[in-house]
């Protein structure tokens, strides 16, 4: 086998939840040879800890500061150093390493992310809320800085793979595939009875919470269709969403002469980070093997907008242009936390941030100023407010 020119100094943004898990697990079961550099976590000090002695980086952060104490002491004489708070986590996405793997859940990724574009790394994105909020000026940062943005997202995975950039002109569809979540079958009227058990139950994966409430909604795909319009230019009336519950085919590109090249695998997210890791070349590790005898049939279905109304929210947000993505990306953060707090009721989610946009169209300015990021903040922060206010009402009816 030839060498593969394979990232040897790397970090892991949100090394302590799903997506970070599986990226350590990945380097762990291909035994690769590498250079943690620097893990963060959110809140999850334990976990955090036992993964900085296995990986021995240079720095681990915990972005909770009343954790530091707790992780110096679980890291006492081990050499590692610990720092906590924000920016202590966007330094370690800025410090040298190669290889970035950005898997921070909501906006709290955009920061480091952007850090990690700017200092011209290499970066693994899954954390698809940075680029919902601010695509354009990230992917400008990226190139600009000579690194890369490669998609770890299971759908933009797959279409990196099949779609040839020198063809884009010739692409016709990006046709985006979705598990339909837990509530594919259920009624309008079980929906709105659904409860948070119910909803964080994923068919096919065990992800973070925020994600698993975004799959139950179908906002999950929203925000994947806003990222796919940014990372591939796309328009997004040449974006489609099916429903294909097996989760086997991942998206799909179809070119104008009738051609569709779609990409498979099992549902996994191990092979998208291994191909994020490892691109142009190809990880080799004892990857689960697609068995398409035993996975059965495939099947594929429109998605009921009437079940899914993030759907169409997402796609006028993208439509919208300016600040409109952010806005709804923070009203929406805010109502899954709403109502995983159970504060709100299931169908709540898609109304708070419907409702959020409409009294920021009246009042705010949702288009873009100068500088884009700074205006993803603001925009991020004001959406929060009001999205607050419509939880508030609606806990309150
Ligand atoms: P998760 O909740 O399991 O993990 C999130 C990580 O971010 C944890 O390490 C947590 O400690 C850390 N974190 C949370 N808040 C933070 C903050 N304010 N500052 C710094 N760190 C913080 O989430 P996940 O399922 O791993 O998803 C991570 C990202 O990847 C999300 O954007 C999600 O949409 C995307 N994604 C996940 C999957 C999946 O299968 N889990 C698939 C595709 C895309
Ligand atoms: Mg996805």
């Amino acid at each position: 086998m030839g060498t593969l020119n394979l990232p040897r100094k790397v970090s892991v943004l949100g090394s302590t939840g799903s997506i970070g898990v599986s990226t350590l697990d990945l380097f762990e079961q291909a035994g690769v040879d590498i250079e943690v550099i620097g893990l963060t976590a959110g809140r999850n000090v334990a976990r955090l800890a036992e993964q900085a002695l296995r990986w021995r980086p240079q720095v681990a952060v915990i972005q909770d500061e009343s954790l530091l104490p707790e992780l110096r002491e679980r890291l006492k004489g081990s050499g590692i150093r610990s720092e906590a708070g924000d920016q202590a986590v966007a330094d370690v996405a800025a410090a040298d390493a190669q290889w970035v793997m950005s898997a921070i859940v909501g906006f709290a990724g955009l920061a480091p992310t952007l850090a990690a574009a700017r200092a011209g790394a290499v970066v693994a994105l899954a954390n698809k809320e940075s680029l919902v909020c601010a695509g354009p000026s990230l992917l400008r940062t990226a190139k600009l800085a000579g690194g890369a943005v490669i998609p770890v997202d299971s759908e933009h995975s797959a279409i990196f793979q099949v779609l040839d950039p020198a063809l884009a002109e010739s692409v016709s569809r990006l046709i985006l595939t979705s598990s339909g979540g837990p509530f594919r079958n259920a009624t309008r009227e079980e929906m709105a009875n659904a409860t948070l058990e119910q909803a964080l139950a994923h068919p096919n994966f065990s992800m973070g919470a925020k994600i698993s409430i975004d799959s139950a909604t179908m906002m999950n795909k929203g925000l994947e269709v806003i990222e796919a319009a940014y990372l591939f230019s796309m328009p997004p009336e040449r974006i489609e969403v099916l429903v294909h519950p097996q989760q086997i085919i991942h998206s799909m590109v179809e070119y104008a002469d009738g051609s569709t090249l779609a990409q498979l695998g099992p549902p996994d997210m191990r092979p998208p980070i291994a191909c994020a890791f490892a691109w142009p070349d190809r990880l080799s590790w004892p990857a689960p093997k697609l068995d398409l005898v035993t996975a059965g049939p495939l099947t594929f279905q429109h998605p009921d907008p009437a079940k899914f109304p993030a759907l169409s929210i997402a796609k006028q947000a993208l439509q919208a242009g300016g600040q409109a993505p952010a806005a709804m990306n923070a009203a929406n953060e805010r109502a899954v936390s709403a109502f995983l707090d159970r504060r709100i009721r299931f169908l709540d989610i898609p109304n708070v941030v419907a409702e959020t946009l409409e009294r920021m169209d009246r009042t705010a300015d949702l288009s873009t100023l100068n500088d884009a990021v700074e205006s993803a903040r603001q925009t991020d922060a004001a959406a929060r407010r009001v999205a607050d206010e419509v939880v508030g009402d609606l806990a309150a009816a």
